[in-house]
């Protein structure tokens, strides 16, 4: 076995190994059937951010989809823990995954006559977003493809059912953008490619009430809003009023807040990132900087 954990590190059935290293099954389910689930949580100059949110939303996913790994939350704490101390990083994009597993032989292919198991992988940290889109705002469109009905997979269980995303962004690929905003059936806006949006109507940041993953990131913004005095809501939003509106961003583990300067071709804020949404975006890393949400990573349980 390789000991070289400068490409990153993963924790498997309880074995640690380079991430190069780690390889799932052909028949596992979560190949075959994309029956994962998983939480991304970010590194940042050595602490993780909102750790616990993570860990927590993580559990729920696996209780909903019925997956019982052998590791508690304790002992998830320390895996990840383990993997960025072994890795390194002192910025890292960190995954905790479940994979359903592959039937035992002579059983049905049936999900409960699996045994579930942890994945985790700590790797070098990667942006949804480029230094150029950053620079001059993300450009978007609302593509034909509809996201998957809530009530056939719920959304906020997060999941590697990205049929729809991956068309959208070859929709938004031909149509010269960045990133594509999913419609559900009704017509109005649920989420994109690994990310939530907001847009700002009148000076208050409004978000999807329905069809999204319960973002950590937006939890953050909800809280800065708070801090900065600024109106918040949760609703429906039609695509129309997305169209029209005074700004947008979207918001991520990997990318925090990344403002938008097209829509459909419309040109917001003078073709450059909103003012309200620039604001959000320094103080989320000014208040990271500080030590916000922070958990410090002990790089020391892997020294000597
Ligand atoms: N929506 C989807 C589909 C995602 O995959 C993600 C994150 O990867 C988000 C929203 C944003 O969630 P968070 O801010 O917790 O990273």
């Amino acid at each position: 076995m390789s000991s070289d954990f400068s490409f990153g590190s993963a924790y498997m059935k309880g074995r640690y190994m380079p991430v190069s290293e780690a390889a799932i099954p052909v028949l596992d389910a979560a190949y075959r059937r994309s029956d994962v689930t998983y939480d991304v949580v970010g590194v940042r100059d050595g602490a993780f951010f909102r750790l616990d949110d993570h860990i927590n939303r993580f559990r729920a996913s696996l209780t909903r989809l019925r997956m019982t790994p052998v590791e508690t939350d304790d002992d998830i704490r320390v895996i990840l823990n383990r993997i960025v101390a072994l890795s390194g990083l002192r910025n890292a994009y960190v995954s905790m995954e479940c994979l359903r597993g592959a039937p035992p032989p002579g059983k049905t292919r049936h999900p409960s006559n699996c045994e579930s198991y942890l994945c985790c992988i700590a790797i070098p940290w990667v942006s949804v977003a480029s230094d150029e889109m950053f620079r001059r705002g993300m450009h978007l469109i609302i593509p034909k493809v509809r996201r998957i009905p809530p009530d056939s997979f719920d959304p906020t269980v997060k999941n590697f059912l990205w049929g729809d995303f991956t068309q959208s962004l070859f929709e938004a690929e031909d149509a010269g953008a960045d990133y594509a905003v999913l419609l559900d059936a009704e017509g109005n806006v649920t989420e994109g490619a690994g990310f939530n949006v907001m847009c700002i109507v009148d000076g208050t940041v409004v978000s999807p009430a329905h069809g999204a993953l319960e973002g950590v990131t937006r939890a953050s913004v909800f809280e800065l809003c708070e801090e900065l005095g600024i109106p918040t809501e949760i609703r429906d939003i039609s695509a129309d009023e997305l169209r029209n509106a005074d700004e947008i961003f979207t918001c991520t583990t990997a990318g925090g807040i990344m403002p938008a300067s097209r829509i459909d071709g419309r040109i917001l804020t003078n073709d450059a990132p909103g003012p309200i949404s620039s604001q959000l975006r320094e103080r989320f890393w000014s208040r990271r900087a500080e030590g916000w949400h922070a958990t410090p990573v002990d790089y020391s349980v892997v020294a000597g």
